[in-house]
């Protein structure tokens, strides 16, 4: 068979029609799709940098960028280099084998945070399912076979596969899905003492967004994270964050935890560490993860080369110093200037946040806010019931703020 490095454009292949190739009316497009995830109606067809483009060419501010996922916007250089270079090389190898972008993945990963160990997998529900393994199979081993519950918080977010579900205050929501994993204990965001009450021989681990996303954008209060790393320590509990929304660069340090000066044994990651591309890791503590021995987890892709390649270049970008001074001061400007349209804005009635991941608290109807802000050309997400959610790349400038603090003043004033 001829092989060939060279890629080869068939003159004779049919390019098939696009199917979203104008504006139009989108519904029998949706009916493709199952109902779970509700369809706005716009279409995308490619992305620059902090903007999105549909069909008509119209341009849209992504202050989401696919929630807190593309960190260095769309189409960046490099990732586009990095996918092409491993798409020559190899995109496909089973976890038994190594291969150099998941070794230097994994490597740059250990040298940047307090962890010793990684396990690689597709995206962030899958690396809470792997740190809910690892910290039982732990406490089975060295607290005893009733030691397996785990701690979470109201508002918190973890995942939609059963085990993260279970951990996820929304499970309350949606008895329909019930019987969940049971060991869950819940415990109130920001308050030491509901921690306390539920702490004994029987808690394996501690679940922990340093900075909820989901549940509304509610950061951590410094106090309690290091009241809570004391608690775990002194009980010999597991503490585990999600980074999986905070984490790389997001709040202006490469790891969530950075940001608060308290070490966690687990790190769960995911979202912004391909900057679109899927993949997630756990990062762990060798006290912990030793306890993950041959067979006891595992994943198909989750040490693909194509996505530890992407992911190595990601990370090691945000890494740069310059490149974090850079979000801490866009997170500086946007913050002052929010700040500003709050005094201005009769429904603005809160802005949380750390670095860039903020919310508007709005006490007009939010979807409605939204939806608006959209036709206005900027697209931000909702968090917890009242919540604007704006997370956009980390590369988004001074300039792209005043853009979006523009179209947040037109909208929101009217209402
Ligand atoms: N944990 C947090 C804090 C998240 O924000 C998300 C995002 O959806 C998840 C877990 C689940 O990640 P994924 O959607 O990649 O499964």
């Amino acid at each position: 068979m001829k092989q060939s490095n060279e890629i080869t454009h068939h003159p004779h292949h049919k390019q098939d029609a696009d199917p979203l190739s104008k504006n139009q009316d989108f519904k029998e497009h949706h009916d493709l799709f199952m109902p779970n995830v509700p369809l706005t109606d716009i279409a995308f067809n490619y992305g620059k940098e902090c903007y999105l483009y549909d069909h008509d060419g119209e341009q849209y501010l992504d202050f989401v960028a696919g929630i807190a996922v593309a960190s260095l916007g769309h189409a960046h250089p490099l990732l586009r280099q990095a996918m092409t270079d491993q798409a020559y090389k190899v995109v496909s190898v089973t976890g038994a084998y190594l291969t150099t972008p998941r070794v230097k993945c994994a490597e740059l990963l250990i040298n940047q945070s307090c962890m010793d160990q990684v396990f690689f997998c597709n995206s962030g529900t899958e690396s809470i399912e792997a740190a809910l393994k690892l910290v039982r199979k732990w406490s089975y081993e060295v607290k005893g076979h009733e030691a397996h519950n785990i701690i979470v918080f109201g508002n918190s977010f973890h995942g939609r596969t059963m085990g993260a579900a279970s951990l996820s205050a929304k499970r309350s929501k949606q008895p329909e899905f019930a019987p969940y994993p049971a060991g869950v204990l819940d415990a109130t965001f920001n308050d030491i003492d509901s921690v306390k009450k539920h702490i004994d021989n029987n808690v394996a681990a501690v679940f922990i967004e340093p900075v909820q996303g989901e549940g509304g954008i509610y950061p951590a209060k410094r106090a309690f994270l290091n009241e809570l790393r004391d608690l775990c320590t002194q009980h010999k509990v597991a503490l585990v964050f999600d980074e999986i929304q905070s984490g790389m660069g997001r709040l202006g340090t490469l790891f969530a935890y950075q940001s608060f000066n308290i070490e966690p044994d687990i790190i769960c990651l995911a979202k912004g560490m391909g900057s679109g591309f899927p993949i997630g890791a756990l990062l762990s503590r060798k006290e912990f993860s030793e306890h993950f021995t041959p067979g006891s987890h595992g994943s198909t892709y989750g040490a693909n080369p194509l996505a530890t390649h992407v992911a190595h270049t990601v990370i090691s970008t945000i890494a740069e110093p310059e490149f974090l001074k850079h979000v801490n001061l866009t997170s500086d400007y946007l913050i002052t200037g929010l700040e500003r349209l709050r005094q201005e804005v009769p429904c603005i009635s809160d802005l949380r946040g750390l670095g860039l991941m903020i919310g508007i608290e709005v006490t007009c109807p939010v979807a409605q806010a939204i939806a608006k802000l959209r036709e206005n050309k900027l697209l931000v997400s909702q968090a917890g019931a009242n919540t604007i959610r704006l997370t956009p790349p980390l590369i988004a400038t001074q300039e792209h703020c005043d853009h979006a603090i523009d179209i947040l003043e037109q909208t929101l004033l009217q209402f």
